[in-house]
């Protein structure tokens, strides 16, 4: 392959819709979730957002993503730096990255929560496990997140009950003792 056949390769993969996405946007739609498509005010685009879970989903390629690909190690079973031009691709992997970890961290200073799912997991091997565990996480964030907004109204119970009974009237906020 020439590199201008592997860059047209490589955008082809990068763009929208591909094959990856859609698998992930079919799962999740024919388990009910509903989502919104590459939201153009959140950083980074996310490329399905989950409004009811307050959760981003990027649907990652391995490739242009770096996945596993770490500081001492350049490459990686699903992320094969091309061997020319390769100061080019490390530096542009590494730039992706940043700039990857930097929307993450944007969005969650913004409360929304962020999940990943890499292209190597959507092999046909190991797809069904990945959807599983997706939709897994998706009720543990919504359980957690409201469990939050609960927790208040839980405490406040036993709290009221230690009262004696004649300051039942004491129950709401306004004090009747004045
Ligand atoms: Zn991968």
């Amino acid at each position: 392959m020439t590199s201008e056949q592997r860059s047209r390769n490589m955008a082809a993969i990068h763009s929208k819709g591909t094959k990856p996405e859609m698998l992930v946007r079919r799962w999740l739609w024919s388990r009910g979730f509903r989502y919104r498509l590459n939201s153009p005010r959140l950083p980074g685009k996310p490329d399905l957002v989950l409004r009811r879970y307050r959760t981003c989903i990027f649907v990652n390629g391995c490739f242009w993503h770096g996945h596993k690909v770490t500081f001492d190690m350049e490459n990686s079973e699903c992320c094969k730096i091309p061997k020319t031009n390769r100061e080019f691709w490390v530096a542009k992997i590494r730039r992706n990255q940043k700039r990857d970890a930097e929307e993450r961290v944007r969005l969650k200073e913004m409360g929304w929560h962020c999940i990943t799912v890499w292209e190597c997991e959507l092999k046909p091997q190991v797809r069904q496990q990945t959807l599983t565990a997706l939709e897994r996480t998706l009720h543990h964030i919504f359980l957690q997140d409201h469990s939050v907004t609960y927790e208040p109204m839980d405490e406040g119970l036993p709290m009221a009950a230690e009262n004696a009974p004649s300051a039942r009237s004491d129950f709401g906020f306004a004090s009747s003792k004045e």
